[in-house]
């Protein structure tokens, strides 16, 4: 009788709970914030939550849900980390992570999630693209055969990279990665490709400083800045590819040819194991989650020539990776080579000994080689790679030979010049048409009688000459190839050129 009693009580207890609780639609699909740490917030009462989906709070701040388990859904830091408080309410919003995108982001700097961070006010965006998206299917693609110069005469000539190309560039810190990449965006001028550059764990004044070279090139009028600095939280560093990626995609769904430039994937590797490692996803080789190599593959497989029924439009990638003491076979590093369609190796040793750009022509490979080349420039560029490793090689037998017999000696001093005249400076990207006359100059003997410490000159000489006098560059430029006639009246101006010297 008792314990009929008991239970009644019981009950009506726990229908009078029901009849008073909140269940007004505010709270349906909110949860509470349980545990908060460094970027990171645990929610509880999970529903319908899907992965990327945005989480707002109360405050205002806009999160990402990544994982998401029975009870409890992890969520990471975009925005307001220090404006959310434990027991706050959350609430799903619908959407998945998306960025602004179009003409209107031109020529600005922004951070992962596209706001301005220039001070050049507000952008008026109308669209805005998901920054997870299935990369293009394979069939809607189409081979490389159309070059994308970077106007640096040693790779132009001899690591060709082609539009479409995943061409990674890798070395230790300090050997000119970056540079090659900002060098490669200039020349973009006046070629109809659009350029971003994802900075990410870089010092904000290195951007700062790289925006502003840009701009005075007049190449941030087709160039986007997207930037995660050291300071910014782990997860804007893990996402500052994907809107790179996101922003440009629109540009190619319209057409226009694409030049993206990770720099770099290292530094992102890091952060996603920073964030992965806060989220307790379980860590694999180097402590980095077991997803890492998923993660590069899909942000480069994005890079995409689509076929000519698909209006043609390109994404060429130029990821950078940085090495610890040349350690290419580390886990990252031999990730994003088989990831890549080919690699930009430079050498420490050369940057130290003023070789610049460093770049390491023999280890170097493009897997497209001559189709992403110019009629012209396959003409004069296809031994140098065969001359170049002989030199090196002769170099290093050289310095241990006493006396050296004539013709060995006359191959080394060829050599030299041609290393010479590979030499660039920064911020001066060389327009294929004349980097073909240079090194005609140089196949066919015609430098050997200069000195070396004057073979730039001779160069700088040959470009004023040609540019002034001659229609030599601009025939090259217009056909795309040499041809016995334009031959032999660029022959005439190398001749003058050096009977100065
Ligand atoms: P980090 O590892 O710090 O990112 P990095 O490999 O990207 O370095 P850069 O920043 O591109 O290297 O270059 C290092 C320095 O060398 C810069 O001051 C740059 O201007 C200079 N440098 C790069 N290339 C050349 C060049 N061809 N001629 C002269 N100086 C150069
Ligand atoms: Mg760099």
């Amino acid at each position: 009788m008792a314990n009929t009693n008991v239970l009644d009580w019981i009950i009506k207890d726990i229908e009078t709970r029901l009849d008073s609780a909140d269940i007004s639609p505010e709270r349906v699909n909110s949860w509470e914030v349980i545990y908060l740490w460094d970027g990171i917030a645990k929610v509880i009462w999970l529903r319908d939550i899907s992965y990327n989906e945005l989480v707002e709070f109360e405050s205002g701040a806009i999160w990402v849900a990544l994982n998401l388990e029975e009870n409890f859904v992890w969520v990471v830091i975009l925005a307001g980390f220090s404006t959310i408080k434990e027991w706050m309410i959350a609430k799903k919003t619908g959407k998945v992570l998306e960025v602004p995108v179009g003409e209107a982001m031109l020529g600005r700097v922004v951070d992962a999630l596209g706001n301005p961070i220039d001070g050049f006010g507000e952008i008026k965006a109308t669209e805005f693209y998901p920054t997870e998206r299935v990369a293009t299917w394979v069939m809607s693609r189409k081979s490389v055969h159309e070059p994308l110069e970077t106007g640096i005469k040693a790779l132009d000539a001899l690591v060709p990279i082609g539009r479409w190309q995943r061409e990674l560039i890798i070395w230790d810190r300090q050997t000119g990665k970056t540079q090659i990449a900002i060098d490669t965006i200039l020349n973009q001028k006046w070629k109809w490709v659009k350029c971003i550059y994802v900075s990410i764990w870089q010092k904000d004044s290195k951007v700062v400083a790289i925006a502003e070279e840009l701009r005075k090139a007049w190449a941030m009028d087709y160039t986007i800045i997207v930037t995660a600095g050291s300071s910014a939280p782990a997860a804007m560093q893990w996402l500052s590819p994907f809107s790179g990626v996101a922003m440009w995609e629109y540009f190619m769904f319209k057409w226009e040819h694409v030049l993206i430039i990770y720099d770099d994937l290292s530094k992102h590797a890091n952060a996603y194991r920073e964030m992965s490692l806060l989220l307790r996803r379980p860590p694999g080789r180097e402590a980095y989650p077991w997803d890492v190599f998923y993660l590069h593959s899909r942000l480069l497989e994005r890079s995409a020539k689509l076929n000519d029924k698909l209006w043609a439009g390109s994404i060429t990638a130029l990821p950078i990776i940085e090495t610890q003491a040349w350690d290419v076979s580390a886990y990252v590093p031999t990730n994003v080579i088989s990831i890549t369609d080919g690699q930009i190796f430079l050498e420490t040793w050369l940057f130290n000994a003023w070789v610049k750009p460093a770049i390491n022509v023999w280890l170097s490979v493009s897997r497209v080689w001559g189709s992403a080349q110019t009629k012209a420039m396959k003409k004069v560029a296809w031994t140098l790679k065969l001359s170049l490793a002989q030199y090196r090689e002769l170099e290093a037998f050289s310095q241990f030979a006493s006396d050296l017999d004539e013709e060995t000696r006359s191959q080394l001093e060829r050599g030299k010049r041609m290393v010479e005249l590979l030499k660039q400076d920064i911020y001066s990207p060389i327009p294929f048409e004349k980097q073909v006359c240079a090194i005609y100059a140089w196949i066919n003997w015609h430098l050997d009688k200069i000195e070396v410490s004057k073979i730039k000159s001779a160069e700088k000489d040959l470009y004023a000459k040609l540019e002034s006098e001659s229609s030599v560059i601009s025939e090259i430029r217009e056909s795309g190839k040499l041809e016995a006639d334009i031959e032999n009246k660029l022959k005439e101006v190398i001749k003058e050129v050096v009977s100065l010297y």
